[in-house]
């Protein structure tokens, strides 16, 4: 008999833990990178030592997201059966002759090299041959940086936002990032700190970046947002966010887009909310769409009380 047999969550739950890891190191680097203007730096000059300052965390975080996408793929494999994961023959297993019950640990499992191989083999469905493409890049890079201590290695932000992006919407297609990371934000160490209090303002920050930073196909794949598009402060999101220094994050598009259009969609709440057609009564602002639940612009984020204007 076997014991302490994993099941699919306990592979997703540990991937998307790594995959959040390889996020918030990058992530904060992008962050802190974002106030270079406002500590007085000027981005453009400082841009180059920067990143290469950041290389080593960068290959690192690589490496972690391809570690989180082993886990999960191992997670699939267990959808089928945890004991396609047993590698070695049968003679090479622990013994079932020495009392009690083996633990699932004790057994050698598949190589990382297998993984796609024994998924395709008994899954329902086969990889796409992009995500085995990108799988075995990752490897590659992984496998420099952990054999030769990857001194010719560096990876551009870019790919690393990238790669995490691609695999978590590969791996699962009806999540968006942004809503999962902002729950690992609210149950970080830091929540216990009053940082929870942010977790809205940090994802909401790190999709504007996100935004910015890759070209409009991938930002429609990842975040379901055409960037093109006039983009909207999400009601939600405003109202859960700590506003005391501002909020500016535009990420809600209309969907579907038009002069009529009631329902504005937020990657990170990633889900459709009313709103109202309506003129915004603050002087200047072209707005013309409200939060439906409360009134305010989602362009310039005044609240809509005409009645006390200029009485206050
Ligand atoms: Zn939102
Ligand atoms: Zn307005």
């Amino acid at each position: 008999m076997i014991t302490n047999i994993p099941t699919p969550a306990d592979y997703y739950t540990s991937g998307k833990e790594l995959l959040n890891f390889a996020w918030d190191t990058t992530a904060n680097l992008l962050i802190d990178f974002d106030q270079a203007d406002y500590y007085g730096y000027d981005e453009t000059e400082i841009s180059d030592a920067y990143w290469a300052a950041a290389k080593r965390t960068l290959t690192t975080a690589l490496t972690i997201v391809q570690q989180a996408v082993e886990l999960i793929i191992k997670g699939r494999i267990v959808e089928v059966s945890p004991y396609l994961l047993i590698s070695d023959s049968p003679s090479r297993w622990p013994s079932p002759y020495e009392g009690g019950a083996i633990d699932f640990e004790l057994f050698r499992t598949i190589d990382a090299q297998d993984l796609i191989r024994v998924h395709d083999t008994f899954s329902d469905t086969a990889f796409d041959a992009n995500f085995v493409e990108k799988f075995h890049n990752l490897r590659a890079v992984r496998n420099v940086v952990t054999h030769s201590a990857g001194k010719n290695v560096s990876v551009r932000v870019a790919e690393v936002i990238d790669s995490a992006l691609y695999m978590h919407k590969a791996l699962f297609p009806g999540e968006s990032w942004f809503k999962i990371r902002r729950e690992f934000l609210r149950r970080a160490p830091s929540s216990q700190l009053g940082a929870e209090e942010f977790a809205t303002n940090t994802t909401c920050w790190e999709a504007s970046i996100v935004v910015k930073l890759l070209p409009p196909a991938k930002v429609e794949a990842y975040l379901g947002i055409d960037k093109k598009q006039r983009l909207y402060l999400c009601p939600e999101c405003l109202y859960d966010a700590n506003t005391d220094g501002g909020f500016e994050h535009k990420l809600a598009v209309l969907r579907p887009k038009g002069p009529d259009s009631i329902n504005l969609y937020c990657p990170v709440c990633d889900q459709t909310h009313s709103v109202v057609r309506k003129d915004c009564t603050k002087a200047d602002c072209p707005g013309n769409v409200i939060g439906e639940e409360y009134d305010q612009c989602l362009t310039c984020s005044s609240w809509q009380d005409e009645e006390d204007e200029g009485e206050s």
